[in-house]
């Protein structure tokens, strides 16, 4: 027999959470089905609305007050300014303090690892004290082993940018042996559990780590590190550094994987288990049945569960399987497909459309994706809605390129929330 819900979301990112919980507040029963680890682990943790236009034009001071002119079929046309709002109000709920910035519409500008600055709406409150906005010259660490950020060339970068401060790097050994190329979450667990450290008078790697960046200290007000300032307690973790310092600590965003993605999904999957919603992860929905009357109507998804084909019944559907990272969207050399409902995505027949001979040109299948109408129902090549109860949030819905306009997490947040409302509000 059937599993039965009201609503089933199919995918446990970003967007699939968000509708999710949105599902489950208007009083519906809630199942969320998803495969593989979303894109959040491997994202810097930064919620992004809009840094962006689609021209290029930016870093935007207000997110908020661009959207009026984003062009037909963009995720955030369809669904308005608020539900971008009613996204980031979500968000900030589920978040709670462990984000900053819901006190203005207005974008952030937080460092990342390169030494670039990112326009942002939402951060996490570990990078507070980092914003490139305050003016108190910073000390940013590296470690001897940790690929990816390299303090000295961040400071410069952040300098030759025309940061209002002056940003210096240095990078010190960690304080515990480590192996040529530990992961991220080495540092982090090793913070966390602040397993002693040979240098440490006391066996605290934490208070060791200060040790060694005191010497470096120069008058900075506050010491950025990489992102990896503990996994499970962090905030324990920064208060620590502060306090053996004495000056304010922040985080610097790195790319995958991310441990500030890593908090961010644990938070949010702990807030699907509050709301009721019940999780399954680990099997791809493969298919969908209809009842044989009425084409228009999903009847169930199919879910392979090792090899056996179970179908899952409800009332109402949410596609939130991703855009061509999460694998929502496919393509091989025939074409691009969504491949659960076979949704229409358009795209050029001709694979060399696809991409620009400029690595960093304007790329079609950037923006590859489904083509929902006004309540986020994906709609066929002519515009006719596919099918009555489905309807699609985040990556998976296209006209909209998240890594240039730095829109990702917004997007995620406005649709899922819209599109979980009213598939709610329609069992
Ligand atoms: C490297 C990287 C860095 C990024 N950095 C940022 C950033 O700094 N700021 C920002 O705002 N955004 C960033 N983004 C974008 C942001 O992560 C995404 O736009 C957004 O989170 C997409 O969320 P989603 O839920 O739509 O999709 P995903 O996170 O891709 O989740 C889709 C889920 O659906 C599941 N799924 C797929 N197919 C099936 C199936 N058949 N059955 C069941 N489940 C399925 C997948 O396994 C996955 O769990 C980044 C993305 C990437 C890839």
């Amino acid at each position: 027999m059937a599993i039965e819900q009201d609503v089933l979301v199919i995918g446990g990112g970003l967007a699939g959470v968000t509708a999710a919980v949105s599902a489950a507040r208007t009083g519906a029963d809630v199942r969320l089905v998803s495969y593989k680890q979303p894109t959040l682990r491997h994202a810097s943790g930064l919620i992004d609305v809009l840094g962006y236009t689609p021209d290029g034009e930016g870093p935007l001071v207000d997110p908020v007050a661009a959207l009026d002119d984003l062009p037909e079929g963009h995720p955030y046309e369809r669904v308005g300014e608020d539900a971008v709002r009613a996204g980031l109000a979500l968000f900030d709920d589920l978040a709670g303090d462990t984000y900053e910035g819901n006190h203005t519409e207005r974008n952030a500008l937080v460092p990342t690892q390169g030494g670039r600055v990112k326009p942002t709406a939402r951060y996490p409150a570990s990078t507070a004290a980092g914003l490139a906005s305050d003016e108190r010259d910073a000390l940013l660490v590296g470690f001897e082993r940790l690929v990816g950020f390299d303090a000295p060339l961040s400071a410069a970068q952040l300098n030759a940018a025309g940061a209002p401060f002056e940003a210096r790097g240095a990078t010190v050994e960690f304080p515990v042996e480590l192996s040529a190329d530990p992961k991220v979450t080495r540092f982090a667990h090793l913070l966390d559990r602040d397993e002693a450290g040979e240098e440490s008078q006391d066996g605290s790697v934490r208070r060791a780590l200060a040790e060694r960046v005191t010497t470096h200290l120069d008058g900075e007000a506050r010491v950025g590190f990489p992102a990896v300032l503990g996994d499970d307690h962090p905030e324990d973790v920064r208060a620590a550094l502060e306090t053996h310092l004495g000056v304010d600590v922040f985080e610097v965003p790195m790319g995958p994987p991310s441990l500030p993605g890593f908090r961010l999904e644990d938070r949010l999957y702990d807030a699907l288990d509050a709301a009721g919603v019940r999780i399954e992860t680990g099997n791809p929905v493969v298919g969908y049945e209809t009842d044989g009357r009425d084409d228009d109507l999903i009847e169930a998804v199919t879910v392979d569960r090792n090899g056996a084909t179970v179908p899952y019944a409800a009332e109402q559907f949410v596609l939130a399987t991703g855009g061509l990272v999460g694998k929502g969207i496919d393509s091989d050399r025939e074409g691009v497909a969504e491949p659960i409902f076979d949704c229409h995505v358009t795209h050029p027949p001709d694979r060399y459309d696809w991409f620009e001979d400029d690595a960093f040109g304007d790329h079609r299948f950037a923006r590859f994706g489904v083509a929902p109408d006004r309540e986020l129902r994906p709609r066929d090549a002519r515009g006719t809605v596919e099918f009555d109860n489905l309807r699609a949030a985040g990556a998976v819905l296209g006209n909209y390129d998240f890594a240039a306009e730095k829109s990702g997490s917004g997007v995620s947040l406005a649709t899922g929330h819209e599109a979980g409302r009213l598939a709610g509000d329609d069992t």
